[in-house]
């Protein structure tokens, strides 16, 4: 409730569904945005350090700040990172952050960067992550996504299931999340199934 979606969604900011933001991608429906928070939020505590890949729209990064940001204190407690590998959506990004005074504020401390780069690889410089979160369905698990996560961490990942599985129930994106414990063992689990856009390769420009 404290980041206005009017800010980052260009038409009907408050119906439960994604929209269009431009080139090709949307910002996803807020009971989305809650999910994945709601699997987050133990490891969104204020000084968290977190990656939001496919940021797209920004908005999701902007509730992620909010809870990780200690905006009484310095510059260095809690940062998020949000990467896109369309340079003209990082741009959109910032200046929907920059619609409120808060926004303008956790962009100006350097608590948030919005980054144009390809999110498979993750983003090394503000690793280790205690939360990564992908707003893009993934062709597999990718490594080093959870390589970049702190132990403890947790990486919420939509990932496409394999095309030639035997039974029809199996197919489509299902959200995975990926926990590394305390001792750096790691622990998948596949939890509801999900329609977003594919991470994909950057358009030609
Ligand atoms: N969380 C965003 C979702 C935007 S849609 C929001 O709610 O606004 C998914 C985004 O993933 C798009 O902006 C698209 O440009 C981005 N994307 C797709 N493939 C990517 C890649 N390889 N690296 C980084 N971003 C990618």
């Amino acid at each position: 409730m404290q980041v206005d979606r009017a800010h980052y969604a260009p038409s009907r900011p408050y119906s439960d569904s994604p929209q269009p933001i431009g080139h090709g991608a949307t910002i996803s429906a807020p009971h989305m945005h809650g999910h994945a928070c709601e699997y987050l939020i133990d490891y969104l505590q204020p000084g968290a350090h977190v990656l939001d890949i496919g940021s797209g729209s920004g908005y999701l990064t902007h509730v992620i700040a909010n809870l990780v940001a200690d905006t009484g204190s310095s510059s260095d407690d809690g940062l998020v990172i949000g990467v896109d590998h369309i340079p003209a959506l990082v741009e959109l990004a910032r200046n929907n952050m920059n619609k409120s005074q808060e926004g303008r504020k956790l962009q100006s401390t350097g608590q948030v960067k919005f980054i144009a780069a390809d999110g498979r690889l993750g983003w090394k410089d503000g690793a280790p992550y205690d939360a990564i979160h992908v707003g893009a369905a993934a062709e597999t698990l990718h490594p080093v996504l959870i390589d970049q996560l702190r132990a403890p961490g947790r990486l919420f990942i939509p990932v496409e299931s394999e095309q030639n599985s035997i039974s029809s129930l199996g197919e489509g994106q299902w959200i995975w999340v990926v926990d590394k414990a305390a001792d750096g063992s790691v622990h998948k689990k596949k939890v509801f199934q999900v329609s977003y856009v594919p991470l994909t390769d950057a358009p030609r420009p």
